[in-house]
């Protein structure tokens, strides 16, 4: 069976918006290969900033990410916060990824991430061998690209507005629960 789109269809917000909110394993009955040889980084980058959207929507955190194979550009994994919608102490957009790829080599992979990683996600992202991390907000939150560069992974910048707006937004509206995915309950304590 066809898939629904190929390469004559153009990447539009409600294409992409459908990419992010498939699951990864079901993602080739929505696009064949030409189709995804039309996606670029602005792309994919805007794949992560609608999952952001999606956690947001949810009551939760906004903050998305993608893994795409660098040979191929097919999408690995992808996923967003869940620190309110699993009551999870940790699982940020990047780790929901990284665990929804599962065990692959990610040497040969790009992460997209709508957000500056924090500490955590900077650590797992160096110590599962990533190359190449692509950050679309460092106006919100920024510190660990230089870390990562150290480390040896390419860190490209990539901001994409829309992303930057909504976490600009929520920031306002909830500030304790952006304190507590950044430092736990504790923090909020203090
Ligand atoms: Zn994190």
């Amino acid at each position: 069976m066809n898939a629904l789109f190929d390469q004559k269809t153009r990447a539009s917000e409600p294409v992409l918006n459908a990419i992010a909110h498939m699951p990864t394993r079901s993602l080739s009955v929505l696009m064949d290969e030409g189709f995804i040889r039309t996606l670029t980084d602005t792309h994919f980058m805007r794949i992560a900033a609608l999952l952001a959207q999606k956690s947001y929507d949810e009551g939760g955190c906004p903050i998305g990410a993608v893994i795409v194979d660098n040979a191929s550009g097919r999408i690995l994994g992808k996923g967003h916060n869940t620190l309110v919608q699993e009551s999870h102490p940790y699982n940020h957009g990047e780790t929901s990824a990284i665990q929804d790829a599962g065990r692959i080599d990610f040497s040969q992979t790009t992460l997209y991430t709508s957000l500056s990683p924090c500490d955590v996600c900077a650590t797992l992202i160096r110590m599962r061998g990533f190359k190449r991390v692509v950050v679309g907000d460092i106006t919100n939150a920024s510190g660990n690209e230089a870390m990562l560069r150290e480390a040896g992974v390419q860190v490209d910048i990539l901001e994409d507005s829309g992303a930057i707006a909504l976490y600009a937004r929520y920031r306002r509206e909830s500030p304790a629960l952006d304190l507590e995915d950044w430092q736990g309950v504790s923090g909020v304590h203090q």
